[in-house]
């Protein structure tokens, strides 16, 4: 379906990312992964994806809260691979503290790398797409874009700055065949929340069942995870042709989360 395109998909070496990449690339979509980790293992995931697939597959090992690290990022794509048909700013991390406690390191960071960050990459990307009259970006949110949680300012006021620069993105792209929105995952089952069943239930002497239900799961009316092929699933559906008229939009996929 996507043959002759390429994806950019940042935060991709792990979780939610690494899943765009691979349900992209099965798509027949060039891909260039992004993201920090073990430099064996990301070798090994990009041949595997270039040997499953049969595409091109490159790797930017761009820190994302340094804007002079993004355009080394951009360029390589444009130069490599002609530029990115499909933009997927996904990269993301978290910090949970009170307001007065919350460091100012961490607050910077957060709104560097999970709100800052997508609109480096937008504004580099959308020129060249606009040119070639087709574009795709989606950007990763959050249940979070919508609704607050206590003791998470930088990373919801991120997700919610994520929303608005979506929307203007959609209304500047709308014309020239590029469109731009916001996918919102509930909970995803990542080996990180992984690590917090096991702390939580040792903690307060839960089954890991109870942990999910009652604790990590509360705020989830279907008390099930969103898996991460989920969310892939959703970001194809969203570059085809069923999806064109799909438009500055905040799509939740989140078991109900923001209906409460
Ligand atoms: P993850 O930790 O599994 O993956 C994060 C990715 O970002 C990794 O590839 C990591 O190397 C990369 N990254 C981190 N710092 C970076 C930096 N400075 N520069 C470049 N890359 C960097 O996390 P995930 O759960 O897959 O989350 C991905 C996105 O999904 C994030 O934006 C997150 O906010 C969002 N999200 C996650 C959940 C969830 O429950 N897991 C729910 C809603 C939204």
């Amino acid at each position: 379906m996507l043959k002759g395109k390429t994806a950019l998909v940042t935060g991709s070496t792990s979780g939610i990312g690494k899943a765009i990449a691979e349900r992209l690339a099965r798509e027949g979509c060039d891909v260039v992964l992004n993201g920090f980790g073990d430099h064996d293992a990301i070798e090994a995931q990009r041949e595997s994806m270039e040997q499953e697939h049969g595409v091109k597959v490159g790797y930017a090992n761009a820190d994302l809260t340094d804007p002079d690290a993004i355009e080394g990022m951009m360029g390589y794509v444009m130069r490599d691979f002609g530029g990115a048909d499909i933009l997927v700013n996904n990269a993301g991390v978290q910090h949970v503290a009170p307001l007065e406690d919350f460091p100012v390191s961490k607050w910077e960071l957060i709104i560097a790398l999970n709100l800052s960050a997508a609109f480096h990459t937008i504004r580099m990307a959308i020129g060249p797409m606009k040119e070639k009259g087709w574009g795709r970006i989606i950007n990763t949110g959050s249940a979070h874009a919508k609704v607050a949680s206590p003791y998470k300012s930088a990373y919801v006021t991120a997700k919610h700055g994520l929303a608005g620069l979506t929307k203007v993105t959609a209304l500047e792209g709308a014309q020239h065949g590029v469109r731009c929105n916001l996918i919102c995952p509930g909970y995803v089952h990542t080996p990180l929340v992984d690590g917090q069943i096991d702390d939580t239930a040792k903690a307060r002497g839960m089954t890991r069942d109870q942990v999910v239900k009652d604790v990590i799961l509360a705020a989830q009316p279907t008390k099930e995870f969103v898996t991460a092929e989920q969310i892939a699933g959703f970001a194809a559906f969203l570059c085809s042709p069923d999806a064109d008229q799909i438009n500055g939009a905040d799509l939740s996929i989140d078991g109900g989360w923001v209906a409460q």
